[in-house]
Formats: structure tokens, C-alpha cells, sequence
């Protein structure tokens, strides 16, 4: 058994639907992990924005908009009447549960149901397309299985025993269609894995039913040595270890969301990127193989906050970062890079909810600076630490200021931190460096 993720541009279109029903029709048993189509998760988030600031016409207009738009899909997708028919029903229920929210006082449980919408259309539509198209499958509904703990990990445990009667339940098919980014939270209400979700679904599901392999299917042939959005001449990757794929999808490879690899890793299942649109390019395969070492690729993160804690004397007064670590534990925001001098350390944070407090407890035994609008540029790879050609990323030093390095913390990340005005150079350049063999 395999699972196999389709995000927002496969099934963007009716053309791309096409193709996805063609990548699954071989004849294997599979779980199909969908997307919302391109776009409507950014769509329900501006009706949620429209509703919490008290603007219910505005978000009519936009819910108006959109089921106008998923008329058009459904009707370009099926041609059956009886099934145009029953897909129009479930896209009018869904418009009229939205119609519904805007009446109501806002709240977190009603956002989380606004933002849920895109996924069940997109898989309620595409199960009607596959009987249309005479392919047997069966809709598993997430909401029956997924469910997040306290801390908003995958509760595991409640996921394998439900799947497990939710699949017994059902008929035996070959084909499984599920939701992916939607679950519920720990008291039972509707909630989400985050923006980027679905992948994180794909392997949870992966590593409790224990498949040979998940496969992310995208817009992209596979992990880029660099981020396309901003660099030209990025080449895919063909081999990435579990440890190399984690590394980047935490430091903002969109193309994996953050805890994509968590789940598998653990079993070894293999996780394999495709492009939905060119299916027979390679794509990168994702695996516990670490057979080459150096600088394989560069992502970066955005939105980071540095804090610089200035104190008298630091390091020699043992207990000092202790009592700093402490304080971001209360306030249950993590650090990602941090480095130390006798008088100062600096630390990053991405979630700075809480930074005017945590800022206001580091003020009573130390002086503080803050800069917001950085942005981590980590450049990972197995042993990169310990490659020959690694001292090559130290040219950057005459392009940009970096604010800090670290170096060692893994054998397979070096992280720089930048202003985030300087990210597309430091990108840009880093790749020159080397990727392109810029003689030095
Ligand atoms: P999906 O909707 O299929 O989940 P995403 O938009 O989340 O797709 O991820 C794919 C996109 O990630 C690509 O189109 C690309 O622009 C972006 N991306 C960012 N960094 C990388 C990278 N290193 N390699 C490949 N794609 C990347
Ligand atoms: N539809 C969700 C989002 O846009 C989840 C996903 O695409 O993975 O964030
Ligand atoms: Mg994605």
C-alpha cells in the first residue's frame, strides 16, 4: 500500500484533476491525500479575516464568488448528470453552511470550519469525477480518524485504532480518498495541521498504516537545491536523507511542510516528490541514505525575531542561560539558532506572540535588543559541516551583513541569519558560490 498526497495545483484545474485520476488508476491499493484546489485556503481565510472584523456583506461577497467558481469546476469535471447533480448539492450545502458563519459571533471553532471547506469540496469532487470515470474508490473522511493531542501533535494512537475501524467499516477498495490538513483537536472540535498541512497528513497516515512508500505529488519536479521563488537556475535533487529533508522543510522549503518527514522517519518509509504535471521526471527520493556528503541545498525562513541579552558578566555566572531558556519554556516559544559571547547571547524565535512579555521578564536581569524581519538562510547537507568545499559560503561575507552564524550545531545545517531585505542576494549569491563553481 502507498499513500500518494496531490496538493493545491494538481488539483487546481479540471486538467490537472485529469492527470492526478491518471497517476492513480494503476491498479495498486492507495490512500489519496487531496489538497483544497489552489487558492481557496487563502480564500477562506479572507472570509474568516471578513467575518472576525465584523464585515459579514464583505465575506458574502467572496463566499458568492467562490461558489460561482466550484459551479464552473464541478461542471466542467462532470458531464454525468446525475453526478453534476449530487457534486452541486454537496458544493451548495457547503456555500450555505458558509452563508451561515457570517450570522455568527466569531471564534476559533468557526474559523477552523471555515478553513476545512476547501479540502472536503476538493474530495467530494474529485470521488464523483472518479465514478464518472468508471475508477472504483472509497471516501474516508478525515474528520473520523485525524485528531491532534494537547501539545497539537498527531495523537497516534487514536489515529491507528480509528483508521483501522474506519477502513474495516468501508467497503475494500483500491482506492482511498481522504482529506489531508483537517483533524480534530483534542476536545473534539475541527481543527487543522497548519497552513502546508496536507504533506504532514500524507505521512501520518503513511506510518500508521506502515506503507512502502509515500509519494508528494506537486507543481515541481522535487526538492530544488535552492528556492525557485527567488533564485534562477535551481536544479531538483534526486537523494535526500530523512535528516537533510527535515532540515529543510523546517527552515522553509515550502515545498514540504515543516513536519512532513516526523512521522516516518522513525520506520524508514521513503518519501518520494513528484511533479503531478511531468510525472516522468525523477523527483527527489527522501530515504535513511546518506551516501554523499556537502552542501546539497539552501532554504530560508522568514519572519524570524533576533534577541540579543546583553548582561555584565554571562558565561562565568553559571545559571544564566538556564534562567533564559526558562523564560521562553513559560512562554512555550521555541529558539532556532542561538550563539554566545562572554557578555551577550543572541537567539532567534519565529512565534513572537508572546515576545513583549518574554522581552519584559529578560529586562529584569539583562539588557535586550530586538530586530525584527530576519531571516535564517540554512544551508544543509550530510556532514556539511566537515566538506571540503563548505568554506565557499564564506564569500557571502563581503555581499551581506550576517547577523549570525551557526556553525556545528548539526553536522548537516549551517544557518546564517540576515535582514530579510537581504535574503534574495544572499540566496542569490550562496549559489554562486556553491552551485555554480564561481572561480574564487
Ligand atoms: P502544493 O500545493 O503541491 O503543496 P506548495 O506550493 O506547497 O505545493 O509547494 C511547492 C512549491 O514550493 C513550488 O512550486 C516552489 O515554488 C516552492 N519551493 C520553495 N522552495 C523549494 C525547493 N527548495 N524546491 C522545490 N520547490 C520549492
Ligand atoms: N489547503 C491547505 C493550505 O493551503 C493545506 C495544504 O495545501 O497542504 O494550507
Ligand atoms: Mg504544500
Amino acid at each position: 500500500m502507498k499513500v500518494l498526497k496531490f496538493g493545491g495545483t494538481s488539483v487546481g484545474s479540471i486538467e490537472n484533476i485529469k492527470n492526478v485520476k491518471n497517476i492513480i488508476n494503476d491498479g495498486e491499493k492507495k490512500v489519496v491525500v487531496l489538497s483544497a484546489m489552489s487558492g481557496t485556503t487563502n480564500t477562506l481565510v479572507s472570509i474568516a479575516k471578513h467575518i472576525e472584523q465584523d464585515q459579514p456583506n464583505e465575506a458574502l461577497d467572496v463566499i458568492n464568488k467562490l461558489h460561482s467558481n466550484y459551479f464552473n469546476v464541478v461542471d466542467g469535471l462532470l458531464t454525468n448528470e446525475s453526478l453534476n447533480k449530487k457534486a452541486k448539492d454537496y458544493v451548495s450545502a457547503v456555500f450555505n453552511l458558509l452563508v451561515e458563519c457570517t450570522d455568527k459571533t466569531f471564534s476559533k471553532v468557526i474559523e477552523n470550519t471555515i478553513l476545512a471547506q476547501g479540502e472536503l469540496l476538493s474530495t467530494f469532487m474529485f470521488n464523483c469525477f472518479l465514478e464518472q470515470e468508471g475508477v472504483s474508490s472509497t471516501l474516508l473522511p478525515a474528520l473520523d480518524f485525524m485528531r491532534i493531542d494537547k501539545s497539537k501533535d498527531p495523537d497516534i494512537t487514536y489515529i491507528k485504532s480509528k483508521i483501522a475501524s474506519v477502513l474495516d467499516a468501508g467497503p475494500d477498495a483500491d482506492i482511498y480518498i481522504t482529506q489531508g490538513f483537517i483533524c480534530l483537536d483534542n476536545e473534539g472540535n475541527i481543527s487543522n495541521l497548519q497552513r502546508g498541512g496536507s504533506d504532514y497528513s500524507a505521512t501520518i497516515i503513511g506510518a500508521v498504516l506502515k506503507v512502502d512508500e509515500v509519494q508528494i505529488w506537486t507543481d515541481i519536479d522535487g526538492m530544488h537545491n535552492n528556492d525557485p521563488r527567488y533564485v534562477e537556475n535551481t536544479r531538483p535533487i534526486s537523494n535526500l536523507s530523512f535528516d537533510e529533508a527535515a532540515e529543510l522543510a523546517y527552515f522553509g522549503a515550502k515545498i514540504l511542510h515543516p513536519q512532513t518527514v516526523t512521522p516516518v522517519r522513525e520506520d524508514n518509509i521513503p518519501v518520494r516528490l513528484k511533479n503531478t504535471m511531468n510525472p516522468e521526471a525523477h523527483g527527489t527520493l527522501i530515504s535513511s541514505d546518506t551516501t554523499e556528503n556537502g552542501i546539497k541545498a539552501i532554504a530560508a525562513k522568514d519572519n524570524i525575531t533576533a534577541i540579543k541579552i546583553k548582561s555584565g558578566r554571562m558565561l562565568q555566572a553559571h545559571g544564566f542561560l538556564k534562567r533564559v531558556f526558562e523564560i521562553f519554556e513559560v512562554y512555550e516559544t521555541s529558539i532556532d539558532m542561538i550563539t554566545t559571547s562572554e557578555v551577550a547571547v543572541s537567539l532567534t524565535i519565529d512565534d513572537d506572540k508572546n515576545l513583549d512579555k518574554i522581552v519584559s521578564e529578560l529586562e529584569k536581569f539583562a539588557s535586550i535588543e530586538v530586530d525584527k524581519d530576519q531571516s535564517i538562510i540554512c544551508l544543509v547537507g550530510h556532514s556539511v559541516v566537515k566538506h571540503e568545499d563548505t568554506y565557499k559560503m564564506f564569500q557571502i561575507l563581503q555581499d551581506v551583513k550576517i547577523r549570525m552564524i551557526s556553525y556545528g550545531g548539526s553536522n548537516n545545517n549551517i544557518s546564517l541569519l540576515v535582514n530579510s531585505k537581504d535574503k534574495i542576494t544572499t540566496l542569490t549569491k550562496l549559489n554562486d558560490y556553491l552551485f555554480e563553481l564561481v572561480t574564487l
